[in-house]
């Protein structure tokens, strides 16, 4: 149910409404006859089921899709696109949990999701050398929650995650991947030492720090547009047993921050008092203080919490994790105690849980099945996550939350907010962050009705505008519906790199159309 999809989409964009002429019509006639074609499928079923994506707004409807066996069969799709005398663009779509249609693509769609079944001991082999330590090779196609279990076969995991585990490493890496751990870690695209990509030439390159470097940086949150990730080499160390997880309750925002700020500037990886997570959220009237991100506050605590969100209208709330095992078991608590002494938390809202290293990290998964179960998972999400430089995070407090988030009064879902540390990312990448040392990264995550989701979208582009007029100069996180411009203006001093090497591994733009930036 998890397998990657490499969705290639083989011909002309087509509306999801069935206004598109018959595949034969686009698809090259030879396509059929290759050695790799009878895992190419054209029926109903396949095109139906890479013509949508976790978003539920943009649908459009593939040519064809190939449901890969092997890496091979991605390196002969792609080159025989790019050989063919009308080339034609290809998707890799992993779990296609894009909110903006960016895993779709007007010819044909790569099923990555099928090469899991494909893959030697289940696409995750861990070894350890000298230079690296241990780490992980796992396939594009493996979704995070694989790799934590293959990893901790061995007692190992790795360091940086995303919030919810059931996406794919290709899709991630070609972001960023961020949770609250990034502000020690990196993104996850900090903690990748080589891959196998396969470029937009249907060449397979393997690539690192050393060897190819320009690839390797290219394709680290690079919108899929310069290659395939087919594999990746991914640093992990030994995993803790046990998490403390917290969280505390603030009216005042700059307090709020203040703190934050404070604790992932302890940011050192072998430091012992660093904390291991720090995330953020607002609590607000307009939803229930637990919801699908996890349902952390327990019943009995809630009408006291609602009563001084009515009293503040936004209460700000401080997440965060330390991890402990056998050997660290008896320090934790008192590190703990030691960090509250210093927050400024409104007293007597501290609530305290600890629970296994997998029910944390995993923590998302009860809220998605509760929800699937009620037929509320697959509706609209018309979301907007945005990274902010810390000199404006007050501004867009008082502008956007106050002022325009609080007054609509429409949101009905987690609004996220953490600061991380730029040093922690690499700047060669093609991943675009603020300029500040420090950064903020803020999203909201709203579930809509099917018919109502343009008003969320409204709200959104409100709060851009107005970041726009205040001079703060956000970049989004998962970027999409721009201009030409502001697809330039989004990359900034990165732009002129992004499309030299844009010519130099994908020059026909066959890859990740979707994203509609050379498209
Ligand atoms: P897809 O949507 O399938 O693809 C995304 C893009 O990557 C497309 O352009 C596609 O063509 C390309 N791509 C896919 N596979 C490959 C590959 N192997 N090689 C090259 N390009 C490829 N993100 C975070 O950083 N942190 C979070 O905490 C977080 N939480 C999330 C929670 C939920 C419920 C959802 C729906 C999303 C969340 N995301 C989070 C966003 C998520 O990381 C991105 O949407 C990511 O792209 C999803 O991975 P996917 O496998 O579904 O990618």
């Amino acid at each position: 149910a998890h397998s990657i999809v490499i969705l290639l989409f083989v011909t002309r964009l087509v509306s999801a409404i069935g206004k598109s002429k018959p595949w034969t019509d686009f698809l090259p006639p030879n396509l059929l006859s290759l050695d790799f074609s009878e895992r190419i499928r054209t029926d109903s079923l396949a095109i139906e089921s890479a013509s949508s994506d976790y978003g539920n707004i943009v649908h459009e409807n593939p040519a064809a899709v190939l449901y890969p066996s092997s890496t091979q069969d991605i390196v002969s799709l792609i080159k025989f696109a790019y050989n063919n005398s009308a080339p034609f663009t290809v998707s890799a779509r992993g779990r296609s949990h894009s909110v903006f249609g960016q895993a779709m693509a007007p010819n044909g769609v790569v099923d990555m999701m099928h090469l899991r079944s494909h893959r030697e001991q289940n696409g995750v082999i861990v070894s350890k050398n000298p230079s690296l330590g241990f780490y992980a090779d796992v396939g594009g196609e493996q979704l995070w929650i694989d790799v934590l279990k293959a990893t901790l076969e061995h007692g190992l995991a790795p360091v940086s995650w995303t919030d919810y585990l059931y996406l794919t490493v290709g899709g991630t890496l070609s972001n960023a991947g961020i949770s609250g751990q990034s502000f020690r870690y990196g993104p996850q695209i900090s903690n990748v030492y080589e891959m196998d990509v396969v470029t937009g030439k249907g060449e397979l390159v393997t690539c690192s720090a050393h060897k190819n470097s320009e690839l390797f940086y290219a394709v680290l949150g690079g919108l899929g547009q310069f290659g395939i990730i087919t594999r990746a080499r991914i640093g992990i160390e030994p995993a803790p047993k046990r998490v403390k997880w917290v969280r505390v309750l603030y009216s005042d925002f700059s307090a709020f921050t203040k703190d934050q700020e404070r604790l992932i500037s302890i940011n050192g990886r072998k430091q012992s008092n660093a904390l291991d997570y720090v995330e953020g959220s607002l609590l607000m009237n307009q939803g229930p203080p637990n919801n699908w991100r996890s349902s952390f506050f327990p019943s009995s605590d809630i009408p006291r919490i609602m009563s001084i969100v009515t009293q503040h209208g936004i209460i700000y709330c401080l997440e965060v994790a330390k991890y402990y095992d056998d050997t660290t078991q008896h320090s934790v608590a008192k590190e703990l105690q030691q960090m509250y002494k210093g927050l400024s938390f409104i007293p007597g809202f501290k609530l305290e849980k600890d629970v296994s290293y997998v029910e944390f990290l995993d923590r998302v998964r009860n809220g998605e099945l509760k929800l699937q179960s009620q037929g509320l998972w697959d509706v609209p999400h018309p979301w907007l996550n945005l990274f902010l430089p810390k000199s404006r995070i007050s501004d867009f407090n008082s502008g956007v939350f106050r002022d325009i988030v609080l007054k609509r009064n429409i949101t009905t879902g987690p609004v996220l907010i953490y600061p991380m540390n730029r040093n922690k990312w690499d700047d060669r990448t093609s991943a675009v962050i603020p300029d500040e040392e420090v950064f903020y990264t803020v999203g909201f995550l709203h579930s809509s009705g099917f018919d109502d989701w343009q008003k969320y979208d409204d709200q959104n582009k409100e709060l851009l505008k107005f970041c726009e007029k205040a001079g703060i100069k956000v970049k989004q996180y998962f970027p999409h519906d721009k201009s030409k411009e502001e697809w330039i203006n989004h990359f900034g001093s990165k732009w002129r790199t992004f499309r030299e090497r844009k010519a130099l591994f994908d020059p026909k733009m066959m890859l990740s159309p979707g994203q509609r930036i050379f498209n």
